[in-house]
């Protein structure tokens, strides 16, 4: 198959508004039946760099292809993309079914074709039972379940998600999410979501598009994001993280406030950073060897269910530690506690 008969490419894209370059010299290619998502923090020119592939926005310098063609000059509705906002903007005044026959009308799709395949989407996304329902009858969950379905309606190229869930609670956002990888899978459309909640994206994504200041940061799959951040702000966004700034002396030592501890890189000498994720630091027990313990004592913990996360004071700085809750539970605030890491879970920055 070719990879970019449905893909989307961006090559050097760029868009200011008055001051604010919103969007900066962007290149990316998602592949052909391929999620992507894009995170960031509010502001990174997340929404802006979508509004330029759907063709609300028209990039400054740069060019947007679909299929392997230049989007210039293309108008959205010749563009077929298929397009999911926050805000469900469902037609209040029509039927959950003719929400999702809307598109195919407007392409004079055959009546028998239009049918079928209207009824076949709203089974798809759940919605079987309530296609004579009004937008005002339904949740905002059902009522995003019919966004979803109205955008598949025009056999879009590419589907185009702009924070669909983020006006739902967050057990409806659980559920959601996962039916719409499911979809997803199921059409092999190639998909672009945009969200700021970077669990939600590690959780439903081929690859992850990590957007800073308008730029890309860092651009991976899911478990390269989490284990091999590009940096500081990668380390720190993805996921949860401690983050120690000190010294690299060369050999596979760090140090860091005096203490000296034993890793593994290819870097060179020089001031440098470690984070170490929270699950990766153990209690150490009286006959550990390992050269990496952090000793200090607790000043917080805070019930996550199956895990305890626990706040470590160490030389004045605190580091959090995951314990199963089991183990959390002993622990009080005050008590001294000895946490270790192996030298290959401490990632040099
Ligand atoms: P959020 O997560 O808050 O939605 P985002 O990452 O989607 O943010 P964008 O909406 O793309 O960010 O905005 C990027 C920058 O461009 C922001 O500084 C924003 O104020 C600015 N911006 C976006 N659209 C316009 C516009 N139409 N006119 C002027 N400035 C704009």
């Amino acid at each position: 198959m070719n990879a970019l008969k449905n893909g989307v490419e961006l090559t050097g894209v760029s868009k200011v508004y008055g001051n604010t370059t919103a969007v900066r010299d962007v290149s990316l290619a998602v592949k052909e039946g391929e999620f992507l998502s894009v995170v960031g923090p509010s502001g990174c020119g997340k929404t802006t760099m979508l509004r330029m592939i759907s063709g609300f926005a028209v990039p400054d310098s740069g060019d947007v292809r679909i299929g392997g063609e230049s989007m210039k000059g293309v108008p959205v509705r010749e563009r077929r993309v298929g397009i999911v906002f926050q805000n469900y903007a469902l037609f209040p005044n029509m039927t959950a079914y003719e929400n999702v026959a809307f598109g195919m009308k407007a392409q004079k799709w055959p009546k028998t074709k239009i049918e079928s395949k209207a009824t076949a989407l709203l089974e798809m996304v759940g919605m079987g039972d309530r296609a004579e329902a009004y937008p005002r009858q339904l949740s905002g969950g059902q009522q995003q379940r019919i966004a979803l379905a109205r955008a598949l309606g025009i056999e879009p190229r590419v589907l185009l998600l702009d924070e669909p869930l983020s006006a739902l609670d967050a057990k409806v956002r659980n559920t959601l999410r996962f039916e719409i990888k499911r979809i997803q899978r199921d059409s092999g459309i190639t998909t672009i979501y945009v969200t700021h909640d970077q669990e939600e994206a590690l959780s439903i994504s081929d690859r992850v598009a990590l957007m800073r200041g308008g730029a890309l940061e860092q651009v991976g799959t899911p478990a390269e994001l989490y284990a091999a951040p590009a940096s500081e702000f990668a380390a720190d966004f993805i996921g949860v993280n401690n983050i120690l700034r000190g010294v690299y002396e060369g050999g596979g030592r760090f140090t860091w406030n005096g203490r000296v501890f034993a890793v593994e890189t290819a870097r060179k000498p020089g001031p440098a950073t470690m984070t170490v994720r929270p699950e990766r630091l153990v209690p150490a027990g009286l006959d550990s060897k390992s050269p990496n313990v952090l000793e200090g004592h607790v000043v917080g913990k805070v019930f996550l269910g199956p895990l305890t996360r626990v706040a470590l004071s160490v030389e004045g700085e605190t580091l959090l530690m995951d314990l199963l809750s089991a183990a959390g539970e002993s622990l009080s605030v005050g008590d001294p506690l000895k946490a270790c890491f192996d030298g290959s879970d401490g990632h040099l920055l």
